[in-house]
């Protein structure tokens, strides 16, 4: 059964999808939490940070998040990744939020 995000990166639902590459895919969040706010997501689908193995699709997301900004025009923004229902994780498919757009507080709360 393939993920949520899966189905956005296949288009069989609908997504703002604003790059990609061979590795990863970015998309506008539904829900967003700033002006700018975007999940940077590995086409391959790994439950989260703790499955990480040690080679694939998301050892490119740092990397993807630079020409994420890029393409976007920020160049000061702030990537999330929530690992877990207490972090805030909901959507079990690894994936980094880039935000951008506001000031953000540390620590985050
Ligand atoms: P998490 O809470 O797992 O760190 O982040 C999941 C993110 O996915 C949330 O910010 C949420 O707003 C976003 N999201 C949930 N469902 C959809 C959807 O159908 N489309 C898009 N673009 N984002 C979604």
């Amino acid at each position: 059964m393939a993920t949520l995000f899966t189905k956005i990166i296949r288009g069989e639902i609908p997504g703002d999808i604003v790059w990609q590459d061979e590795h990863c895919v970015a998309f506008r969040d539904i829900t967003p939490q700033a002006p700018v706010h975007v999940l940077i997501v590995p086409r391959t689908e790994i439950p989260g940070v703790a499955d990480v193995p040690e080679t694939g699709d998301h050892q490119h997301l740092f990397r993807a998040a630079r020409l994420v900004a890029e393409a976007l025009g920020v160049s000061e923004y702030r990537l999330v990744v929530n690992q877990g229902e207490a972090a805030g994780q909901t959507v079990p498919h690894l994936h980094v939020h880039l935000l951008a757009g506001r000031d953000f507080t540390w620590p985050p709360g």
